[in-house]
C-alpha cells in the first residue's frame, strides 16, 4: 500500500472536501490535516468522511507557539495546544505537529526552556486523549519567530529533558533538517529511542525567493531526498511520506495538476 500522504495546506486553494475527493484519485492513502482547514467543520463528521474517502488521517498540524513574553500568553499558547490535542482526538488524528515557537527579542536558550515547560504542560491531556506530540526542528532561517528549536540535536535534548515520555517524539521535514551533518546520527537515534512520529518531504530551491512559501516539489531542488528516507526507514519508521509544499508558485496552478505532479513526482524519487 502507498505510503503517500499529503497535507491539506499543500493545496491550500482546495477546501477539506475537495481534499477529499482528490487525493485518493492519485494513489494517497493518508492526509495530514491542517486546522485552518477544519474551520466551521464538526471534527467527527470530518473523521467519518475522511475514512468513507479511504484516507488515514495522519496527523493534525498544528500546536506550538509556545515561547510569549508574558506568563499570560504563554497560558494562551497552552490552551490552544489543549484545543489542538482535543481536536486530534475528535479527528482520529493520531498526532499533534508542533512548530515549537520563538519571539523576537527573548533569547533561544529561554525560548526552548518555555517550550519544554509548554510541552510538559500537555503530556496529561496528550496521554488521556492517546494522542501523541511531534517536535518539528525548523530550518535555523526561522529561528527567531517561529521556532527555537533547529536541529534534530534541540528535539532528542527537550524530549531527554522532558523525562522521554513515549508521547513526545520529533517530526523529521526533509527542507529543515537537509543540511545538518547529525543527521544521519540523530535519525538513527531517533529510531533507537522511538521518537520518529512523522516523515515531511518537500524540496529546497536555490535562490528561494520566499523564507515561508518558495517551497519545491520533490526534485525541484538540492535535498537528497531518498538518502534521508531511507535512513528514516533504516531506523525503524514505517508510516506514511508526507508531502508538505507551501508555494505561492505552486497554489497559482490548477491544484489537479499540481496533485498529479506531486504524485509523479513521488514516484520518481521512490522508483
Ligand atoms: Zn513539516
Amino acid at each position: 500500500m502507498s505510503r503517500l500522504c499529503v497535507h491539506t495546506i499543500t493545496t491550500k486553494p482546495l477546501t477539506l472536501e475537495q481534499c477529499l475527493d482528490a487525493f485518493p484519485k492519485r494513489g494517497v492513502t493518508g492526509i495530514t490535516i491542517w486546522r485552518q482547514a477544519l474551520e466551521g467543520r464538526d471534527p467527527a463528521t470530518v473523521r467519518r468522511r475522511t475514512a468513507d474517502a479511504g484516507l488515514e488521517v495522519v496527523s493534525l498540524c498544528r500546536g506550538g507557539f509556545f515561547p510569549a513574553h508574558s506568563p499570560a500568553d504563554r497560558q494562551k499558547a497552552i490552551d490552544d495546544n489543549l484545543l489542538a490535542i482535543s481536536q486530534a482526538h475528535a479527528l482520529g488524528a493520531p498526532l499533534v505537529v508542533l512548530v515549537c515557537g520563538a519571539v523576537p527579542g527573548q533569547s533561544l536558550t529561554e525560548s526552548r526552556k518555555q517550550i519544554t515547560d509548554g510541552i510538559a504542560a500537555l503530556l496529561p491531556a496528550a496521554r488521556a486523549a492517546g494522542v501523541k506530540l511531534a517536535i518539528e526542528p525548523l530550518h535555523p532561517m526561522y529561528a527567531d519567530d517561529r521556532s527555537a528549536v533547529n536541529t534534530m540535536r534541540q528535539a532528542h535534548e527537550i524530549c531527554d529533558a522532558l523525562g522521554s515520555p513515549e508521547e513526545v517524539g520529533i517530526a523529521v521535514d526533509v527542507y529543515h533538517v537537509w543540511w545538518d551533518p547529525e543527521l544521519p546520527e540523530q535519525i538513527a537515534r531517533a529510531g533507537r529511542t522511538g521518537r520518529l512520529h512523522a516523515f515531511h518531504l518537500c524540496d529546497w530551491k536555490t535562490p528561494t525567493v520566499d523564507l515561508l512559501n518558495d517551497r519545491g516539489l520533490m526534485g525541484e531542488g538540492c535535498i537528497p531526498i531518498r538518502e534521508i528516507s531511507d535512513q528514516v526507514d533504516a531506523a525503524g519508521f514505517t508510516g506514511h511520506r508526507e508531502v508538505e509544499i507551501f508555494s505561492d508558485k505552486w497554489w497559482g496552478i490548477d491544484q489537479e495538476e499540481f496533485l498529479d505532479r506531486i504524485a509523479r513526482s513521488y514516484d520518481l524519487v521512490y522508483s
